[in-house]
């Protein structure tokens, strides 16, 4: 299902975000499935319906939403910022043909981890690289 516009303002209101159009748009923007754009394509996504929004405006808006726990931060190959409509728990998986970024689930609390007592954790990414499906179809043909 396609997450309406209505149902993106809700979400922002709840958040106590006022629901400006440039928020709506970057976050209807990156509630598409296995979507994750860098500042910059999300930039070039909103000058599409504001073609007079400042780079520094989009860069911004991208803060507040990160900031609101609306959107996450991820650092995926070449330590290029990615951003994530996809706040729930889940790991990421690269395609090294296609450069496509995959979610996939991940149960983090089955993980592990030793060496760590007494540390405090603030957040956990989980990051594979490898072949994707499709990808791996076409190298066998
Ligand atoms: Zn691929
Ligand atoms: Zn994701």
């Amino acid at each position: 299902m396609k997450t309406t516009r209505e149902h993106i303002k809700n979400i922002l209101i709840d958040h106590g975000v006022q629901p400006s159009s440039y928020r709506i748009r970057i976050l209807e923007c990156l509630s598409e499935p296995n979507k994750h754009p860098t500042a910059d394509e999300i930039y070039q996504h909103l000058l599409e319906d504001f073609p007079t929004v400042s780079k520094m405006t989009v860069y911004n808006t991208i803060d507040v939403l990160l900031e609101s726990s609306l959107i996450r931060k991820i650092t995926i190959g070449h330590n290029e910022a990615r951003y994530d409509g996809a706040i729930s728990e889940h790991g990421h998986f690269k395609c090294q043909v296609c450069q496509q970024i995959f979610n996939f689930e991940v149960d983090l609390s089955l993980m592990k981890v030793a060496g760590l007592n007494h540390f405090k954790v603030e957040s956990k990414d989980v990051y594979f690289y490898g072949t994707c499906e499709e990808c791996t179809q076409k190298s066998m043909k």
